[in-house]
């Protein structure tokens, strides 16, 4: 627990070059996203910011091919991304792009910054330059003879003939993929970033911050123990944000340089639409403001090391970040994903034929928080039957079917002094069961919360039983009606805690009960007192309907056909 007055939320900038998959769901935006809702849940001041990261080599690469501008080619992946995390429930009070001009701004003023102090430093290496298109290539733009087959057409960092790796300078006559004309060796000099020099530092920070998770703390100390090494800033490219320094045309930032300055943009460009151009400072320059990063365990190096690394050596006062909660990954069917050969599960695709709240449900229950996991499509339809449908489902649509049958639609009489020593027990265990579930919570801990969750489905479903309402409508009406209130208590402290995972049914959830406050801003709030009798209550439907097996065998066969093609 913390005693910080608002808590910036980000996650990794995905890069437009494709759609997102379920890995990148369970590595950084389920988790985040999940957090984000917490938080508001408890009434805190979050902001929850991102966008998509749009700079590089593989982005020229792909608008090449498909013959349109690398800005046509980010904006159009940018704008379907976009529309599949809004589908899929994600609540960012902004999504930016890198590529806006408040970014270019934002991440030039950084680096401006850090050249002025003499932080970074310079050096010369040598290149490939193309005389015929005057400017350096970056290696998979350079093409030759292979050394190891000698077939033509190799390529600067791989051989498709025979396999091999490559780099560009064991290429035979290395040439332009452009202009297919003759390449020669030139010095070109860059910026670094001298994190070998910065290293005593950074670990003296990360030493203040053993509650870090282990995996996180493992990776950093691994990095630490081979020696950090000066990392180049900038590059010879021409897609990306330029260097602005007088003589350094054709010079762009790397990705991972600004990339996550792309938070600061993106925080700057959410205050300007506020009409407050300054309150973006109260975010990242307040000692109040808690900065946490959700990432996969690919991102680590950038969000531990390098970025604090900067934010400490810029002139600014800017908070570091208190958490960098990663997650490892995520396989499918017991392989791993793979984009280049299609063997991935696609939001957009997903959410054609399922629910955006089943996906959130099964991956928050896999998500690989400590280790790898596995993602599959049995797993699917079993969590979504057994657990959403007959647990959580079936409890609510009992007590509410049982509600409008028997008590018109009503929260029944009751009052404290008609509790049941059952009716007490049933109750406790599930106020018992939402106080570890947000302790969990704060501890970035989804599936230890989930379980909690569940566990409360389950008293809520055996208080039922034993309560037996269906027994005693028959005889004492009174103490039924005792029951199904109590019922609903139960159902309104579990609609708390499923809230930030499976927001679109529990908002319907929190309607049918009446509530007329907003469960997704303070919802934890309401007492006992939430649910006064005779308060009329909605219709329920069918939250979670069983997934067909059919829809989920012809998915593990698609998935199966692409892996035995491999074989
Ligand atoms: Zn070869």
């Amino acid at each position: 627990m913390s005693n910080f007055q608002r808590t910036l939320i980000t996650a990794a900038l995905p890069y437009a070059n494709g759609e997102i998959h379920l890995g990148h769901l369970a590595g950084a935006y389920l988790p985040a996203d999940v957090y984000a809702r917490y938080l508001r849940l408890r009434g805190r001041e979050v902001l929850f910011i991102c966008g998509t990261d749009e700079y590089g080599v593989p982005i020229t690469l792909t608008a090449e091919k498909q013959g349109i501008t690398p800005q046509e080619l980010v904006d159009r992946n940018h704008a379907s991304i976009k529309a599949s995390f809004e589908g899929f429930g994600m609540t960012f009070d902004n999504f930016s792009q890198t590529s806006r001009a408040i970014h270019t701004e934002t991440s030039q003023a950084f680096f401006l910054d850090l050249h002025r102090r003499g932080v970074l430093v310079q050096k010369s290496s040598e290149q490939f330059y193309s005389p015929t298109q005057g400017r350096f290539l970056a290696d998979r733009y350079i093409e030759g003879t292979c050394p190891q087959c000698h077939s033509a057409g190799a390529r600067g960092d791989q051989c498709e003939k025979c396999g091999s790796s490559l780099n560009p300078d064991e290429l035979i006559e290395p040439r332009s993929v452009l202009d297919n004309s003759p390449l020669e060796k030139r010095a070109t000099v860059h910026w670094y970033l001298p994190l070998d020099a910065w290293q005593p530092e950074l670990e003296s920070w990360l030493a203040t911050h053993p509650e870090w998770k282990e995996n996180v703390l493992n990776y950093c100390r691994g990095w630490f123990q081979d020696g950090l090494q000066p990392r180049a800033a900038t590059r010879d490219l021409h897609w990306g944000v330029p260097v602005p320094l007088p003589d350094h045309e054709g010079k762009v930032f790397y990705v991972w340089f600004d990339a996550p300055i792309g938070y600061i943009s993106a925080t700057r460009e959410w205050a300007a639409a506020q009409g407050e151009p300054e309150a973006w400072r109260r975010w990242w320059q307040d000692p109040e403001s808690r900065l946490v990063h959700f990432i996969g365990k690919d991102n680590i190096v950038f969000h531990a090391i390098m970025f604090p690394g900067m934010l400490m050596h810029h002139s600014e006062p800017w908070v570091l970040p208190d958490n960098v909660p990663a997650n490892e990954f995520l396989n499918l069917e017991g392989n791993k994903l793979s984009t280049s050969r299609g063997y991935a599960v696609w939001l957009p695709d997903f959410l054609q034929r399922f629910s955006a709240d089943t996906l959130r449900y099964t991956l928050a229950r896999t998500l690989p928080e400590t280790k790898d996991t596995n993602f599959t499509w049995e797993g699917l339809q079993s969590r979504s039957d057994n657990e959403l449908g007959n647990n959580f489902g079936n409890l609510i649509n009992r007590v509410f079917t049982f509600a409008h049958r028997y008590f018109e639609g009503r929260v029944p009489a009751w009052t404290e002094a008609d509790l049941t020593d059952l009716d007490r027990a049933a109750l406790d265990e599930v106020a018992a069961c939402r106080g570890r579930w947000a302790e969990r919570m704060e501890r970035f801990e989804v599936r230890a919360a989930l379980d909690e969750a569940f566990a409360a489905g389950q008293a809520g479903n055996r208080y039922f039983d034993e309560s037996a309402p269906f027994r005693s409508r028959k005889d004492d009406l009174a103490r039924c009606g005792v029951s199904i209130a109590v019922t609903l208590q139960i159902v309104r402290q579990i609609v708390v805690m499923l809230a930030p995972v499976v927001p679109f049914s529990m908002t319907k959830v929190w309607g049918w009960l009446g509530m007329k406050s907003d469960l997704h801003r303070g919802g934890w709030t309401e007492g006992l007192a939430a649910l006064p009798a005779g308060r009329a209550l909605g219709v329920p439907e069918i939250l979670f309907p069983r997934l067909d097996p059919d829809v989920i065998a012809a998915e593990v066969e698609r998935l199966r056909a692409l892996t035995d093609g491999l074989a």
